[in-house]
């Protein structure tokens, strides 16, 4: 049996609207390279050691060049990072927002896809692989189809239908984050991040 001490029951009790500002604010930083690197260094670790309290989770991409604590400019133990090959939501994925949002009261959800994503690309090509690969970009599927019946750049689009896909599956996955967001408190944003600028664009 743990102690309190040994738990990691401390809650974050940021709403999710000023978890966003504080992402906006962070990325504003980034892209004006006017970052403060926050939570950082010796002292913050030992302040946190005892429990982790993240004011937001972020669904991201493995994608080297996006790295989420960077471009929000946040730092240790602010954000609950969820980083996998085209940001898609498997049991795993989900059960770990479940995990934040239920034990360390994280109230907002980001979801964040970029320019030139390399999965969405082989989505779109349908390159197929003798390994995993295959039943990764079957999550994908959905948004090639969808990406396909908007006019313009197919990569930009189907891109962005892909987080919007996402969101719903995070939305709709009952019983515990369906509930959440009906009642209000939890909150879900697609997002989607410029290489070149640094930009995040809240969808
Ligand atoms: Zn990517």
């Amino acid at each position: 049996m743990l102690t309190k001490d040994q738990t990691y029951y401390t809650v974050n009790n940021l709403t999710a609207e000023s978890a966003l500002q504080k992402l906006k604010e962070g990325n504003e930083r980034y892209v004006l390279d006017h970052v403060e690197h926050p939570h950082e260094g010796a002292q913050h670790r030992v302040d946190i050691s005892k429990g982790q309290h993240p004011f937001a989770i972020i669904l991201g991409c493995a994608d080297s060049r996006v790295v989420p604590e960077l471009i929000f400019d946040q730092g240790v133990g602010d954000l609950f990072m969820l980083r996998v090959a085209g940001h898609i939501a498997d049991d795993a994925v989900i059960a770990s927002i479940e995990f934040a949002v239920e034990h360390l009261g994280t109230r907002l959800v980001i979801v964040l896809g970029h320019e030139r994503c390399g999965a969405v690309m082989a989505a779109i090509a349908h390159v197929f692989s003798e390994g995993k690969l295959n039943s990764l970009i079957s999550y994908i599927e959905p948004a090639v189809k969808a990406g396909q019946e908007i006019k313009g750049d197919v990569i930009t689009n189907t891109a962005k239908a892909h987080v919007n896909l996402i969101v719903e599956t995070i939305k709709t996955t009952e019983p515990i984050l369906s509930h959440e967001v009906k009642n209000g408190t939890l909150k879900i944003i697609p997002a989607y991040y410029r290489l070149a600028t640094g930009n995040v664009d809240f969808l």
